[in-house]
């Protein structure tokens, strides 16, 4: 039986890997929680799954006064001091998938003890994973990736030589406005923006697929966790969501991970690894697909993935503030206070405040996001 910690259990991801783990109650045991607001799923999930441990950050008077409330009834589960804390109960996987910069330290926390780290904390790799990918060598962890791509980029990966392959392939479907006229962009509204075609997903991802910025991310996200260069990362469209990646190798030859598309199937390779799980998805039926259909990503239409290729070549801090930035400008999107196309037009002007090249010390990141964070809030003029 394997031991899991899920940090950042009540979101999107986490609710599907608590799902996945109901399936097969004999494999898995859920040792720790944590979320961030959403007490009343917490305690559902306490309640349920009965960990060991769980995390509750203080929040307002009233959720922290029901939480010691709650703590008093659960005496068999003990509440810790951070998310960090939590992060070093030894287990054998540690789910990361709490959103933004916030799940930084807790990845740090279970590489430095040699843990396997199932990931899907964008941001922490995307300014972070030159550190994390070092303290998995140093302390022999291993880092797992739950992103769709990059978990069939790691399944494409498996018995294969890394000097011989040449380019990653990510494929993007392009989001809930790939069949709206450009013109119309600057004023759409977030109900619409948040409709995803295929996927259904967190608020922020949704939002960063329709302006493709997500791809962007996952271009560096790809570049940390597999070790490639910029140039070696390929953008192609793929309205399908069929073939989630690929690889190409030396001989030209490329080998792509087909499935349904449903997360499960990236969280079953993560939590069954080395082995494939067993029925993780739907099966495929092709012939019912017919039609796969690829397409260079037109950079008109989405402006923030070019953006943050940009910032992939420029360097680390350029990705550490794009990143920071982009989640301000999500939130302030959701908020109503900035137009969709707002967005590319603020990323630009980070991008051009923070490109000092070279790498970024881990002590130092928060500070970038900090400044990042700050800069942007001026250019739009909120707060
Ligand atoms: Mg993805």
């Amino acid at each position: 039986m394997k031991t899991i910690t899920i940090l950042g259990s009540t979101g999107s991801v986490g609710r599907q890997v608590l799902d996945v783990i109901s399936k097969h109650p004999h494999q898995y045991k859920v040792v720790g929680l944590s979320a961030y607001k959403n007490e009343h799923l917490l305690r559902e999930q306490l309640d349920k799954y009965n960990p060991s441990f769980y995390y509750y950050p203080d929040g307002a008077v009233e959720v922290q006064s029901s939480v010691f409330d709650f703590l008093e009834e659960t005496k068999y589960t003990k509440c810790l001091s951070s998310l960090e804390e939590l992060a070093k109960i030894p287990v054998d996987i540690v789910v990361l998938a709490v959103s933004g910069i916030a799940g930084l330290w807790a990845a740090v926390a279970v590489l430095s003890r040699g843990g396997t780290l199932a990931i899907a904390n964008k941001e922490t790799i995307v300014c972070a994973g030159r550190h994390l990918k070092m303290l998995e060598k140093k302390f022999g962890g291993k880092i797992i990736p739950l992103d769709t791509e990059h978990s069939a980029i790691f399944c494409c990966l498996k018995g294969e030589e890394k000097k011989q392959v040449k380019n990653l392939v990510l494929t993007a479907s392009g989001g809930a406005l790939r069949d709206m006229p450009i013109d119309k962009l600057s004023s759409v509204k977030a109900e619409d923006a948040l409709r995803h075609p295929v996927w259904n997903m967190g608020k922020k991802v949704t939002i960063d697929s329709a302006t493709l910025f997500n791809k962007g991310l996952e271009v560096i996200e790809a570049m940390r966790l597999f070790e490639v260069g910029a140039e070696n990362v390929k953008v192609v469209m793929h309205r399908q969501s069929i073939v989630h990646a690929l690889v190409e190798f030396d001989d030209n030859s490329m080998k792509g991970l087909f499935s349904v598309p449903d997360m499960r199937l990236a969280i079953d390779t993560a939590l069954s690894y080395p082995a494939h799980g067993k029925n993780s998805v739907e099966p495929l039926d092709l012939s019912k697909v017919g039609t796969l259909t690829f397409e260079e990503p037109d950079y008109d239409r989405y402006p923030c993935l070019k953006l943050a290729i940009e910032a992939a070549q420029s360097g680390e801090t350029a990705c550490i503030a794009l990143s920071a930035a982009d989640e301000v400008l999500v939130e302030e999107y959701l908020n109503g206070n900035i137009k969709f196309t707002d967005i590319a037009v603020a990323l630009k002007k980070v991008l051009a405040k923070f490109s000092k090249s070279g790498n970024v010390g881990l002590e130092s990141i928060l500070g970038i996001d900090e400044r990042a964070r700050k800069y942007t809030y001026d250019i739009i003029g909120v707060k």
